[in-house]
């Protein structure tokens, strides 16, 4: 068997350790690296990359520390809703929900699409309808109810409702400014046989205008993998990622400019997400189980582990 890695991500933004209490540190870092070893023991045991992510994302979204399924952040209408996605890197097989509500483990949905429906790309009531044709878990909405994302919410509220009557580009500016801690999650992952993986599952940004799409669900933009190149999961301002094509950008590095992952991800999160002011970051893979962890942002929660000895996870830049 050949080297086997996961890698995760809990969001990135302006991660400061001067804004952040020990139990908050360690909450993240738990949740981390529970992701970590749950699929870590499956690549272990032979199992697939595919299987493995879901099982990480699946923990990430049970915790409430990260913007994704329980711990979502509140749209401009006070609710939830949340977006996912899963990539298998060996068929190009894919599966996406977007704007579904009351979803306990959406990665769970947008896999059933992939496995059992003719489409990639379910979203809203129609996903909802098919989520209940599948018997996929939901929860009221008290589930999805955090204290403290609902503080950050109403922080901002009245703002957005300001800037509703001027342009878009206000309305971004606002959202971005009052929460710039982006808590998407992501899993990335290279089996032992070679074969890629990605999946990423978000609440989206908070005060988000209701049946706003980010970046995390779109395949090619927050999510991508394929066996010739990469297994990518993005967090960030889904905005200009989607704009940058993002994952699939260095998908497209890696094969026909010849870059290695880390060259490619470096190009793209370094270089061409900021000239479009595109904060955020990436976790790639690539097919012998290289890894690269990379944001412009000042923090990334973040995890890899590996057969070769590796096992670590990070919030703050080095
Ligand atoms: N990229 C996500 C979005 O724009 C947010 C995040 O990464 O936290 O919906």
């Amino acid at each position: 068997m050949s080297k086997f890695t996961i890698a995760v991500h809990g969001g990135s933004g302006t991660i400061l350790k001067s804004d952040m209490t020990p139990e908050q540190e360690q909450g993240h870092l738990d949740g981390l690296q529970a992701a970590l070893d749950a699929g870590y023991g499956i690549l272990e045991r032979g199992g697939s990359s595919l299987e493995a992510v879901e099982a990480a994302i699946v923990i990430l979204e049970d915790c409430i520390h990260f913007n994704a399924g329980r711990g979502a952040v509140f749209t401009k209408k006070g609710l939830q809703e949340l977006d996912a996605a899963i990539m298998d890197g060996k068929n190009l097989q894919a599966g996406a929900v977007a704007g579904v509500r009351n979803i306990r483990n959406p990665v769970r949905l947008a896999r059933a699409v992939m496995d059992t429906s003719n489409h990639v790309f379910l979203s809203g009531e129609g996903a909802e309808e098919f989520a209940q044709l599948q018997n996929i878990a939901t929860e009221p909405d008290e589930y999805f109810f955090s204290q403290f994302r609902y503080d950050q919410w109403v922080s901002i509220r009245d703002s957005d409702d300001y800037a509703l009557d001027h342009s878009k580009r206000n309305i971004e500016d606002l959202t971005v400014e009052a929460d710039k801690k982006m808590g998407t999650v992501g899993a990335v992952a290279c089996d032992g046989h070679g074969n890629l993986a990605a999946s990423t599952s978000t609440g989206g940004m908070t005060n988000k205008q209701f049946g706003r799409i980010g970046d995390s669900p779109i395949i090619g933009i927050g999510t991508y993998a394929n066996n010739a190149t990469c297994a990518i999961s993005c967090t960030g301002h889904g905005e200009p990622f989607i704009r940058s094509v993002a994952a699939y950008d260095v998908s497209c590095l890696m094969e026909y400019g010849g870059l290695t992952l880390h060259a490619a991800v470096a190009k793209v999160v370094y270089d061409k997400l900021v000239k479009i002011e595109g904060e955020g970051g990436m976790i790639a893979v690539d097919a012998a189980g290289n890894h690269a962890l990379l944001f412009n942002t000042e923090g990334m929660y973040r995890g890899v582990r590996n057969n070769a000895g590796l096992n670590e996870t990070a919030i703050y830049k080095v």
